[in-house]
């Protein structure tokens, strides 16, 4: 599933080619995304201007005069850009064209979406109500302490959920949590305020270091055959199960929150 670092990577990979363009045509091969694609979005978009191209969470964000483009890659979508006349495979559902270049959406699960915001972007309900940006100042220790405060469930559900903080998925729950050395499911509201500075400063560290990585995979955004921003790093405890840890050894542990996967060192990160 595309993460935090993989859409920023996609946002910083096709937003000189977008900023400044204008749109001469929209082809929606597939309309049915996890919400229906508008019908008049050909309408709204040819002939319009990319003013700049940005990440709010997990929602790529292409601004108008008029509106805003609101991208998402859902469970297994990606965006690049592709030479005009580069035949679509199956499921490369929705093509903007920007002159000399293509912008391709694929997705072949179809749990992304491609919607039109009227107005504010900030208004619109899926954005309306998310935490902050973790790269952001408006992210710290503080700000994490005061949010789980009256918190009761697991630590790791709570940085999952994009009330308290956007984008900290799975993998990076994970390692956040090895890094700070907090059991995973510690109570939220159990943290002391120095353990969620540690803990905000270990999300901001892995995502940036995710982000850098990631730029080694901009190149395939030109590349028609090339796969777009998904990057293989090592893990310290991400699907780690039974393997030694490497800070200590210990065998690294795994236990299910909320249908997910949690792996832990119970020696680094005790209860
Ligand atoms: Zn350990």
């Amino acid at each position: 599933m595309p993460e935090l670092p993989e859409v920023e990577t996609t946002c910083r990979g096709i937003a000189p080619q977008l900023n400044g363009a204008t749109i001469h045509g929209v082809t929606v091969r597939e309309a049915r995304l996890r919400w229906p694609i508008p019908p008049d979005l050909a309408a709204n978009l040819i002939g319009r201007t990319v003013r700049q191209v940005s990440r709010r969470a997990k929602y790529l964000l292409v601004d108008f005069d008029h509106g805003t483009l609101i991208l998402h890659l859902g469970m297994s979508g990606s965006l690049r850009l592709v030479s005009p006349g580069t035949a679509p495979e199956k499921h490369d559902h929705v093509d903007i064209h920007l002159g000399q270049i293509v912008l391709r959406y694929r997705d072949p699960r179809r749990f992304g979406a491609i919607l039109w915001q009227q107005g504010p972007v900030e208004a619109h309900p899926l954005l309306a109500k998310m935490g902050p940006e973790p790269l952001s100042a408006d992210f710290d220790g503080h700000v994490l302490h005061q949010a789980i405060s009256r918190r009761g469930s697991a630590i790791k559900l709570a940085i999952m959920d994009n009330h308290v903080v956007v984008g900290v998925g799975n993998i990076y729950a994970n390692e956040s949590l090895f890094y700070a050395g907090i059991h995973p499911a510690r109570a939220a509201n159990s943290l002391s305020l120095s353990e969620c500075t540690t803990l905000a400063a270990e999300i901001k560290t892995i995502l940036a270091r995710a982000i850098e990585a990631g730029g080694s995979t901009l190149r395939d955004f030109m590349d028609a055959k090339g796969k777009p921003g998904y990057f293989q790093q090592s893990y310290m405890v991400y699907g780690r199960r039974e393997q030694p840890c490497l800070r200590c050894g210990s065998p690294i542990r795994e236990i299910r929150q909320g249908q997910r996967s949690s792996c832990f060192c119970p020696h680094c990160q005790p209860c």
